[in-house]
């Protein structure tokens, strides 16, 4: 990964009543980008919260299992300071619980965002891959992560980690590209067959034209992988 970076200027900023943040610059070797002979395509998700093309999965069960806890706490302490309210009383110390419970449960999605982002770049880095991810602007509209958006994993928790992928593999030199989003879900790795029926379930993927299976979280991203690959058409350079 890119070496230590050195300290540029510090600014004392008001980050709220009776809060400051201290906000320091950072100058970062940036290491220069390889052109990549393939491709490593990521598929960010929910159910998996990133799945590669060579079959690395990060399940996204251990944070919806921690969100969960938090969710009750926060819907507990909420209906005390309710509570505390009606009586006349004010829910101070609630309120402040609730502030670092926010604060713990953020602190949590970011490491293991930082965490899975540096073990796809780690993946890529060295072998001559860059990484493809789907390309998410402009189809803001569209609901690519479903109805269960709300009570699961946050959207920022996803865009997190989309732009975690992006800087650490811009620090290690890692190329990165985006891909058209549309399909990746449907269309089989193996013939470019594009069916809504070819996933059968959400854990199954059969391709209706070549009958090719595999578990749909692992289809995704060699779909990406492909599109990369055209998108960007590899050129040997010259010797
Ligand atoms: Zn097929």
């Amino acid at each position: 990964m890119a070496s230590a970076g050195k300290i540029g200027e510090a600014r004392l900023v008001r980050s709220g009543a009776g809060s400051f943040a201290l906000r320091l610059s950072c100058f970062m070797r940036v290491l220069p980008e390889t052109n990549p002979t393939d491709w490593l395509g990521v598929d960010i998700g929910i159910v998996n919260l990133a799945a590669d093309s060579e079959g690395h999965r990060y399940s996204g069960a251990k944070v919806e299992c921690v969100r969960t806890e938090h969710v009750k706490t926060r819907s507990r302490l909420q209906k005390a300071a309710s509570e505390k309210a009606k009586k006349g009383q004010r829910p101070k110390n609630i309120k402040r619980k609730l502030k670092t419970r926010s604060g713990k449960e953020s602190r949590f999605m970011k490491d293991v965002n930082h965490r899975i982002s540096k073990d796809l770049v780690a993946g890529a880095q060295g072998t001559g891959r860059g990484i493809a991810l789907e390309d998410l602007q402009g189809i803001r509209g569209r609901n690519r992560l479903g109805k269960q958006t709300h009570t699961r994993v946050n959207r920022w928790a996803f865009a997190q980690l989309r732009s975690f992928v992006v800087y650490k593999a811009l620090l290690a030199g890692v190329a990165v590209v985006f891909v058209d989003p549309r399909n990746t879900s449907r269309e089989c790795s193996e013939c470019a067959y594009t069916d809504k029926r070819n996933r059968k379930t959400q854990a199954e993927f059969r391709c209706l034209a070549c009958g090719f299976t595999t578990h749909a979280d692992l289809n995704a991203p060699c779909v990406i992988r492909k599109r990369a690959a055209v998108s960007r058409p590899i050129v040997s350079r010259p010797a």
